[in-house]
């Protein structure tokens, strides 16, 4: 994958006006940021460009304003909080383009860092527009993409604008593609892929992707019922997509074609009520789940039975909880399983890239996200990349 990053920014930076896409979509409680995570994680990317004397300007998209200036979604309130995490001072320009922005611009200082308006605010954005993209271009030299998080999406401010200047990654994007590109693009085999989480029908293309692509497919999480049931196991209760069951075949079918493991649980947890530590709580074979009893972990067996598998491999990539992970004990087999792969990326013999936000959460509880090799945080452009599609806004930078 070759695209620019900001090494290869040639000459001297000083006064130059770099437009740097940022996602600064961060959760609020009564007016203030409740977590800085995406804030922390583009500021080395502003930092550098400030400190190598560049007027950054930052441009990103909050909430969904449809097109239309809304006030509860002004990018005045973040303001404060990307001020806190950068250490200095943010000028906010209530505009994208036009001649405020520009009078603004030109008061910036060289080192100075300036905060554009909701990109959202104006249709042009959503729609890709180039007309759009030419009026924010006209007062910059360069454009750097920080956010990997928004490159699923083909909008003025994640792709018009790369055709129209010198386009490099920022920081944060070229670790995210330089981690996915190990895990996926070009990595050490064996590799194996977890995927879980609730449904089926959100992670077929994923399922699909992955088996021409891992010699290990682990599936957890409630759409590991769907795949027994297809193998004719009566799951009882269990979240299930019985009309699924031929996609799943054909699925299971094209990873034997292409020499692919898949690992379904052989024991599993279950329930009759979905709840924590429930009376009815036990541990048995799949095959003897009771018609009113729920699937709502994989079993300890077939946990242990995982580690074996990821310590014969050399990269895993990670989707989706093996069980109801919410709820003890449902948690366990995740937590297992996640401690293993993180024990065996700190020796050095995994690489392992994980995503998704119920995942992330997962890892969390685990006490072991920093342990792996990369964490994305990224949602929906993390799902398309496992899906192997191509990403607007990582196009537009490789072009
Ligand atoms: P991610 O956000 O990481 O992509 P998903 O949203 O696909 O993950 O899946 C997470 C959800 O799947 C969790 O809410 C979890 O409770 C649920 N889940 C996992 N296993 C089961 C199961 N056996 N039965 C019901 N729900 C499950
Ligand atoms: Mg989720």
């Amino acid at each position: 994958m070759a695209f620019k990053t900001l090494d290869d920014i040639g000459g001297d930076l000083t006064g130059k006006v770099v437009l740097v896409r940022v996602d600064l979509n961060m959760p609020m409680a009564d007016g203030a940021v409740t977590d800085l995570t995406r804030a922390e994680a583009v500021a080395p990317t502003i930092l550098e460009l400030a400190d190598k004397g560049a007027k950054v300007l930052l441009l990103a998209h909050f909430g969904r304003p449809k097109g239309a200036r809304n006030s509860t979604m002004s990018l005045s309130m973040v303001q404060g909080a990307v001020e806190e995490v950068l250490g200095r001072e943010v000028m906010f320009i209530p505009e994208l383009a036009g001649p405020v922005a520009a009078q603004a611009i030109d008061i910036l200082r060289p080192g100075d860092v300036g905060l554009l308006e909701n990109t959202r605010f104006w249709p042009g954005e959503e729609a890709n527009d180039i007309e759009l993209a030419r009026s924010i271009a006209v007062n910059a030299d360069l454009y750097v993409n920080d956010a990997f998080s928004a490159a699923h999406r083909a909008h003025a401010s994640t792709h018009a604008l790369a055709q129209l200047l010198p386009a490099y990654a920022g920081r944060s994007m070229e670790a995210e593609l330089k981690a996915l590109d190990a895990a996926l693009g070009n990595p050490e085999k064996p590799v194996a892929a977890v995927v879980g989480g609730a449904k089926v029908s959100t992670k077929l293309a994923v399922l699909e992707h992955l088996v021409g692509r891992v010699q290990h497919l682990i599936i957890g999480g409630g759409m590991a019922n769907t795949f027994l049931a297809a193998r004719g196991v009566d799951v009882g209760k269990s979240l299930c997509e019985h009309d699924l069951a031929a996609k799943a075949e054909a699925i299971m079918d094209a990873a034997d074609a292409s020499g692919c493991i898949v690992h379904l649980p052989y024991d599993v947890v279950v329930a009759k009520e979905f709840a924590a530590n429930p009376a009815s709580l036990r541990t048995c074979n799949v095959h003897e789940v009771a018609a009113d009893e729920m699937i709502l972990d994989v079993g300890p067996q077939a946990t242990v039975a995982l580690g074996d598998v990821l310590k014969t491999c050399r990269t895993l990539v990670w989707n989706g909880p093996l069980g109801a992970f919410e709820i003890p004990p449902f948690d366990t087999a995740t937590v297992a399983l996640a401690r293993t792969a993180a024990a065996l990326s700190k020796e050095g013999s995994l690489v392992s890239v994980a995503g998704g936000g119920d995942t992330v959460a997962a890892l969390n509880h685990a006490g072991v996200a920093g342990d792996f090799s990369y964490v994305s945080t990224a949602g929906g452009a993390f799902l398309e990349w496992m899906e192997g599609r191509e990403l607007p806004g990582v196009a537009a930078l490789t072009a």
